[in-house]
């Protein structure tokens, strides 16, 4: 739970497992250090990483989509060393406020009223 001083709403999350986010969204953003820790964690080359599981726009570095380590049974694959944006998730930023991923049905936010 978290509560966003700002827009005066309460972020609640009880994530469904139903795998949207990993399954169905484009732009998983991976940053160098994502790379890194990915790689540690399947004991390859930061190279491999980037060849088979990532690919590039405009200098960004994204997940291929479907993502490549979510397995239907399991959920991610590689949990302990995923992207940073991946533990962000459902909570986003936007013009500077917390907001919860639309699309996703474990998020809510909750308006706390009073202005
Ligand atoms: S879309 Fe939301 S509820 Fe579904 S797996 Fe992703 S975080 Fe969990
Ligand atoms: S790295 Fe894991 S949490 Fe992130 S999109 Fe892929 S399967 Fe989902």
């Amino acid at each position: 739970m978290v509560l966003t001083k700002e827009s005066k709403q309460l972020f609640v999350f009880n994530c469904k497992r139903c795998g949207h986010c990993c399954t169905e969204l484009g732009g998983v953003t991976v940053l160098p250090e994502d790379v890194d820790r990915i790689a540690i964690y399947l004991d390859t080359s930061r190279k491999k990483v980037k060849e088979q599981y990532t690919y590039t726009e405009r200098n960004m570095v994204f997940l291929s989509q479907p993502c490549p380590f979510y397995e239907k049974d399991k959920g991610c694959t590689i949990y302990i060393a995923r992207p940073k944006v991946c533990h962000l998730y459902p909570l986003q930023v936007e013009n500077g406020r917390y907001g919860a991923a639309t699309g996703c049905p474990g998020a809510i936010m909750i308006p706390l009223g009073g202005g």
